[in-house]
């Protein structure tokens, strides 16, 4: 069976988050813009991938029919034991445009829909083909938005609760925010605290101080640059409390610099950037090692939420991380979404699981 052709379509999916946003620049970002990645066979197979865009979707989406396509139109569709080593034989080919950044990130597309072609041509779906099912279900932990007011963030995170969600994380910098949404959510509901990289390790170190009587599970990027580890793991050594660190790194090379230097307690390789499932179960089994636990990177909603929940299925414990928004239409007619208990099944079908419905992907492409 052959690689006919590698598409990458840009759609994008509004959303309301409510009082919450992320921003670029004055504006609030209103819609989640995907790249998704279809690699098509000739025997009429059709593998889908998923690669990072956020708000540089075109840019991705370039990288994918640019650097990607002609590197794949025309290989054999490798199976399972195949697949790492077309992927590397890909990185190597295309390491003079940076080994983070857009190019992982339409690999990390292009491993994806390979490991789902994989998956359906024995039939199982992915985590039985990488392994032992552990769970049928993630917990899933609500991310919400950047949201700013203390008061606001207690509503939402007793919003949250209500709809059964059992863990919860903040997109906040500031102690008055961490406190607030302790105190709306009693002690016992995992509460953790992304920062996006704002400060020195001097002021993490403060904050970490400041928070923890708020006791946080973790402290999600504290640090700008967020490739200094040594600064990381000197917050994580004085700091008293978990850190976590990973969406902004790419491939396991990076994550054992991060790992080897103590800087984490929780990995978080975001399989849509950190060059697809194949980095990821070697970012897992070296933190599987080394003693570091998993807390994947996922606020999306494409192939690489559903990746995400076969590769947790083959773990006993970690968290799935849902985007906590509305969206005006989900690509699996509402399949992959947190129940009433705060559980996302594990998909079951061929693959991934379920195909993308083709009337979403229609109505909200981007041509
Ligand atoms: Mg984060």
């Amino acid at each position: 069976m052959k690689i006919t052709d590698v598409r990458a379509h840009h759609i994008s999916i509004p959303y309301d988050a409510g009082v919450a946003s992320f921003r670029q620049g004055a504006a609030a970002i209103t819609a989640l813009d995907m790249v998704i990645v279809e690699v098509a066979t000739d025997a009429g197979l059709t593998g889908w991938g998923d690669a990072f865009a956020y708000v540089c979707p075109r840019t991705t989406r370039s990288a994918v029919e640019e650097m990607i396509a002609p590197q794949a139109r025309g290989l054999e569709v490798p199976d399972a034991a195949g697949i790492p080593a077309v992927m590397e034989q890909i990185q190597r080919n295309l390491h003079l445009f940076g080994r983070y950044g857009i190019t992982m990130f339409a690999i990390s597309g292009l491993d994806i829909a390979l490991w789902d072609l994989a998956a359906k041509i024995k039939g199982l779906p992915l985590h039985r083909l990488l392994g032992e099912s552990r769970r049928t279900a993630i917990p899933a932990y609500a991310s919400l938005l950047r949201i700013g007011s203390p008061d606001n963030i207690a509503a939402e995170c007793r919003k949250a609760l209500a709809l059964g969600y059992g863990a919860i994380k903040l997109h906040e910098t500031t102690a008055p925010a961490v406190f607030a949404a302790r105190a709306a959510l009693g002690s016992d509901i995992p509460l953790m605290v992304d920062m996006n990289c704002p400060l020195t390790a001097e002021q993490a170190i403060a904050f970490a101080k400041t928070c923890r009587d708020a006791q946080p599970a973790f402290l999600e990027e504290p640090v700008w640059p967020p490739e200094d580890f040594v600064a990381l793991a000197e917050v994580r050594s004085k700091g008293g409390l978990a850190i976590a660190a990973g969406e902004n790194a790419c491939t396991e090379y990076q994550f054992r610099q991060m790992m080897s230097a103590g800087a984490v307690s929780h990995a978080q390789p975001s399989v849509i950037k950190v060059g697809g499932i194949t980095e990821f179960l070697k970012v897992a089994s070296l933190a599987d090692q080394l003693g570091v636990r998993i807390a994947p990177h996922s606020p999306y909603f494409g192939p690489g939420l559903l990746a995400t929940l076969h590769l947790l299925a083959l773990r006993d414990d970690g968290l799935v991380e849902m985007f906590y928004l509305k969206r005006e239409a989900c690509l699996w007619s509402g399949r992959a979404d947190a129940d009433a208990s705060g559980h996302v099944a594990v998909p079951i079908g061929p693959g991934l699981g379920f195909e993308p419905d083709h009337s979403v992907m229609e109505r909200y492409r981007v041509a």
